[in-house]
């Protein structure tokens, strides 16, 4: 069988760990939360006190870890995340959450039982594309693995309370990825893993999408071709292993992260 007849399940050489207890799975959940706000900050996406992730705690699935506001993504530790409520009241640490991010992703986790992680910053590409209230077109192939999995949020077009916020998780939907028309994306994962890795990718999609528009008009994939890389290589699995190529370059080559 050559390369190109292979499935693409089949390249799936490693898989999210499973854990024995929750304390063992907190940890690492909280790990990772630290160390997607260092990528993010490597990233540039990074805007003063905005941006926000959120991971599920494994035991309360009604509480969230969260980054606290004021720190810097690229010197985020496991010791300055901050747990909170649905409600936005802090459980675990001192420091001051962003009360938007808190109602918005609380909305959202609340609404998708299956959300484990969610992902926002004010990257520059995400936010530029968010203006035009469009999705992202399947004109690449990594463009394609957004091909009917992004939800457009016209309204509300900014959640000050809880109602607000609601409308905003049912506008999101059971996509993958949220535009919020002027504000930026958002982005869900059944790993905070995979949540990441669709946020690095999309903004990427946004900037593919950004420079491709501007030079003239692009071709577009087929749908039926389209919609088969969003399943293969748009999958939970693909999501969560594609983010090990960026953890292996951080992870434990950076002690501090873990303090
Ligand atoms: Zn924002």
């Amino acid at each position: 069988m050559s390369e190109t007849q292979r499935p693409v399940s089949s390249f799936i050489t490693r898989t999210a760990p499973v854990f024995d207890t929750v304390d063992e799975e907190r940890i690492h959940r909280l790990q990772r939360l630290a160390g997607v706000c260092r990528v993010f900050g490597h990233a540039g996406f990074s805007e003063g006190l905005l941006g926000h992730v959120t991971v599920r705690d494994p035991e309360h699935h009604d509480l969230l870890w969260a980054n606290p506001m004021g720190v810097s993504f690229r010197r985020m530790r496991v010791s300055d995340l901050v747990q909170i409520d649905h409600d936005g009241r802090l459980r675990h640490g001192d420091r001051p959450v962003n009360p938007v991010g808190v109602l918005l992703h609380a909305a959202v986790h609340r609404a998708r039982p299956d959300v484990v992680a969610v992902c926002h910053a004010h990257s520059t590409h995400g936010s530029a594309w968010s203006a035009f209230g469009r999705p992202v077109e399947p004109i690449t192939q990594d463009t394609s693995v957004f091909f009917e999995q992004q939800a457009i949020i016209t309204e509300p077009r900014v959640a000050m309370d809880a109602a607000q916020a609601d409308r905003f998780a049912a506008a999101f939907g059971d996509k993958k990825v949220a535009l919020q028309i002027g504000h930026g994306i958002f982005t869900t994962g059944t790993t905070i893993d995979e949540a990441a890795w669709w946020f690095l990718t999309m903004d990427r999609a946004c900037q593919v999408q950004l420079l491709a528009q501007a030079a003239g008009e692009p071709e577009r994939w087929p749908p039926e071709l389209a919609r088969g890389l969003a399943v293969g290589l748009g999958s939970p699995e693909f999501g969560w292993l594609s983010f090990q190529t960026v953890w292996d370059e951080i992870g434990e080559s950076d002690p501090e992260l873990f303090d």
